[in-house]
């Protein structure tokens, strides 16, 4: 599904550094890395908002800056904007409007996300877990192939967190890829299969989560979590 090959970003220093790394269809794929590793910067370059320095890209076999390509891939990089006095059902009516996909899909993908019973309600009342769950019902109307979260559990109470990991693993069994970055290594390995680690730019290790403890960056990495936490 996508196939990224010696991709690098360079600002005033290298900040991710020629990796190169296949991401195939049907799993539940991490972007593991501690913070300014560059997991959102390889994302802008993935989702063509950052113009990478050197490398390539594809996404199902095409240029990655093909134009039909993001119409294919659904993306939740930063909060997105929702009318705060307007219900979730009217929320989700007006990116449905933007996008062109039917309304029809609106109760499904909040079916999805768990706040179908809450569909009346306005924004402003929800949790922060329960926006972040809007925003991925969001990002889910146009049946997008591959689902790409930034830290999707960043903020949250552990109950949010629990939630938003279910609902992953929900998308997940829709047949959708999902590739989401964390710099929680606990987190990768509750819900991915496969994971890609960034340290200062390079990928260290790129391969199934159950591979990752013979890497030699895998304690130092568990040290260095175990710390945040
Ligand atoms: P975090 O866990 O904090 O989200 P990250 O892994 O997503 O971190 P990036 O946001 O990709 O890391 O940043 C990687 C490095 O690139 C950081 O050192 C950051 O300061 C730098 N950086 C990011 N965007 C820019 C920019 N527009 N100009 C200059 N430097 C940048
Ligand atoms: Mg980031």
């Amino acid at each position: 599904i996508l196939s990224v090959k010696n991709l690098t970003k360079k600002f005033k220093r290298v900040v991710v550094n020629n990796i190169s790394f296949d991401v195939e269809k049907g799993n539940v794929y991490g972007l593991l890395g501690p913070n300014g590793s560059g997991k959102s910067t390889t994302f802008g370059m993935l989702l063509s908002t950052i113009n990478p320095t050197s490398g390539d890209w594809f996404w199902f076999g095409k240029k990655g800056t093909d134009a039909e390509t993001l119409k294919r891939i659904g993306a939740i990089i930063e909060q997105p904007n929702f009318y705060p006095y307007l219900s979730a059902e009217t929320n989700l009516k007006i990116v449905a409007e933007i996008k062109g996909t039917p309304h029809s899909r609106i109760d499904e993908v909040l079916q999805t996300v768990g706040l179908l019973e809450r569909k009346k309600d306005t924004f402003k009342t929800f949790s922060l877990g329960m926006k972040q769950r809007l925003a991925i019902a969001s990002s889910l109307l146009n049946n997008p192939e591959v689902l790409i979260l930034d830290e999707p559990t960043n903020g949250l109470d552990p109950e949010g967190i629990i939630q938003i990991r279910e609902i992953i693993g929900t998308i997940a069994k829709q047949g959708i890829t999902i590739i989401i970055a964390s710099h929680l290594l606990d987190e990768i390995e509750k819900i991915c299969s496969h994971v890609i680690v960034l340290k200062d730019g390079d990928a260290i290790y790129s391969g199934l989560v159950d591979g990752m403890t013979s890497n030699s960056g895998y304690f130092e990495l568990k040290a260095d979590n175990n710390a945040l936490l």
